[in-house]
């Protein structure tokens, strides 16, 4: 029996048991064994947060803190960070499976989770507001950015502290105080986080992070009458749960969701290439990643030997526990999400799908493993190719010319990412520019910059996250008039 490790939740630069005494635990999914147990928050608790973002945004002056001194707390958070990666790394190891090769080294200094803080520290004061030419030489228009106050965070539990990072940064340098709900499958990086950050001078209330379900805790969080607007990162189910809630308070909400992205592979293209970069932009964290480009849409004259390549190139890759360092596909993050993906391998395979490698062969007594699946010849049509699977499993289709490839990329409701994979740089941007997604990768996959805007097209989501984008989301626009004429126009004489 493992000693199991406790995590409080955190308010107004303090850690709290949950009013109502419920907790939920938390699993390691590299053994299916209980470690940590997270608190369940509920109302009581979600009012603590709140007043004291509220408090802070109204009476602590975030919003209105000298940028230049905002900007200072903002680079020392990435600092921190960087200084405690290891540590932070190895409880999102052990909580969600991630690989530490996965986590550590982005949260080295210089790496991108370090890196958007100290880019939106930079942007505080550079959202500058402008003088706008009015009718009258005294009637003065002006325009500034503001703050919306406090900003409820939901969050996915595939990449905790990544998904964290880039609502948190943006949000935090335009001025907002904020309330955060990691998912309940993986709070506890989250939570290790906030003591991290008590290093790092942030006042208190300022960040705040709450713990529990999505529909007991996420969704009053939501609807908290306090709560100015919503980040919203997780599936598109969700998404839509959250966007009603909002939508009771009209609430502004920015939502990165689900998707199903294609990666097109050209007669022309490079295949040794095309084989090990396709297989990096589905495989690697399990498939558990929005942008994984599950679906293969190959070129009728190469997808024999594309398909055979594939399978070949993945077999290789070891699956097991994160912590051997040769492995290269760790656990499925927890036992739901273990079970679904097993449920939609069976179902790809009922409907007459052909199985050209089962990753059901890594499944353990113990854990959550499931190897790389790959079906070949999957109709575009079909639940597998339109649906989010969210694990280890890819499929193949063929197609003949280039307007059908962007038809069978651009035939499903999600639009996050897509691949193209060609020598023929023109070709392939002309086909970057037909694709329905919200970011398009050429002859690469899955790169990321603080700097560079990401989000989706279609049911995808909608707003931006990095990027100026990604500040501009959590600022809201006001317009001032002044009047420098002492003759009024009097409207009653
Ligand atoms: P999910 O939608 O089930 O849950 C996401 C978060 O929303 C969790 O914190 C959950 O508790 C909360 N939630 C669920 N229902 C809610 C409700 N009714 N009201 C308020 N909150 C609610 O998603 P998940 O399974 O945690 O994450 C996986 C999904 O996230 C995948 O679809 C993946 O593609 C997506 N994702 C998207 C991005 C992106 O940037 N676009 C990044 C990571 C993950």
């Amino acid at each position: 029996m493992t000693d199991i490790r406790t995590f409080q939740y955190f308010a107004d630069n303090q850690f709290h048991d949950p009013i109502d005494d419920q907790w939920i635990d938390s699993e390691n999914p590299a053994t299916g064994q209980v470690w940590a147990r997270i608190p369940d928050c509920r109302e009581g608790d979600i009012n603590r947060a709140v007043t004291a973002a509220r408090t802070a945004f109204d009476e602590g002056g975030w919003g209105r803190m000298h940028p230049a001194e905002r900007s200072r707390i903002m680079r020392r958070i990435g600092d921190v960070i960087s200084t405690h990666a290891d540590r932070l790394g190895s409880i999102e190891t052990r909580d969600n499976g991630k690989l530490p090769g996965q986590i550590n080294p982005a949260l080295q200094p210089g790496a991108w989770l370090v890196d958007s803080w100290h880019y939106y520290a930079g942007m505080c004061d550079k959202f500058e507001g402008s003088v706008i030419p009015a009718e009258a030489p005294d009637i003065h228009n002006y325009m500034t950015w503001e703050p919306f106050g406090v900003v409820a965070q939901i969050l996915p539990w595939n990449s905790p502290l990544g998904t964290l990072i880039w609502k948190l940064a943006p949000c935090l340098a335009a001025g907002n105080t904020v309330v955060m709900k990691p998912s309940e499958q993986s709070s506890a990086s989250t939570l290790e986080l906030m003591d991290v950050l008590l290093e790092a001078d942030l006042p208190p209330g300022v960040l705040n992070v709450v713990t529990g379900y999505g529909p007991t805790t996420g969704a009053p969080l939501i609807d908290h009458p306090d709560v100015r607007m919503v980040s919203f990162t997780g599936g598109t189910n969700g998404g839509k749960a959250a966007a009603a809630i909002a939508a009771r308070q009209v609430k502004p909400i920015v939502m990165e969701l689900g998707g199903k992205s294609p990666q097109i592979i050209l007669p022309d293209a490079d295949l040794d290439l095309a084989v090990h970069g396709a297989a990096s932009g589905i495989f690697p964290a399990g498939g558990q990643s929005c942008i994984s480009g599950s679906r293969l849409l190959v070129h009728r004259s190469i997808i024999d030997e594309f398909t055979d390549r594939l399978v070949k190139v993945v077999s290789k890759a070891r699956v097991g526990p994160p912590d051997d360092p040769s492995t290269r596909i760790g656990p499925m993050a927890n036992k739901p999400h273990y079970d679904t993906v097993l449920s939609r391998i069976a179902a790809a395979v009922e409907a007459g799908h052909d199985l050209r490698l089962d990753g059901r062969s890594a499944c353990r007594d113990e854990g959550y493993y499931i190897g790389p699946t790959i079906f070949a010849n999957v109709p575009n049509s079909a639940d597998l190719a339109q649906h989010e699977v969210f694990g280890p499993v890819a499929s193949t289709e063929a197609w003949d010319d280039e307007d059908e490839a962007i038809t069978k990329a651009n035939d499903t409701i999600f639009g996050l990412a897509a691949g193209v994979w060609s020598r023929d740089v023109a070709r392939a941007m002309r086909m970057a520019a037909r694709i329905d997604a919200g970011t398009v990768y050429i002859n690469n996959y899955f790169n990321a910059a603080a700097q560079s805007p990401v989000g989706g097209f279609k049911q995808s989501g909608y707003g931006r996250e990095n990027g100026w984008e990604g500040m501009r989301c959590f600022l809201q626009t006001k317009s001032v008039w002044l009047s420098t004429n002492p003759d009024q126009p009097d409207p009653f004489a």
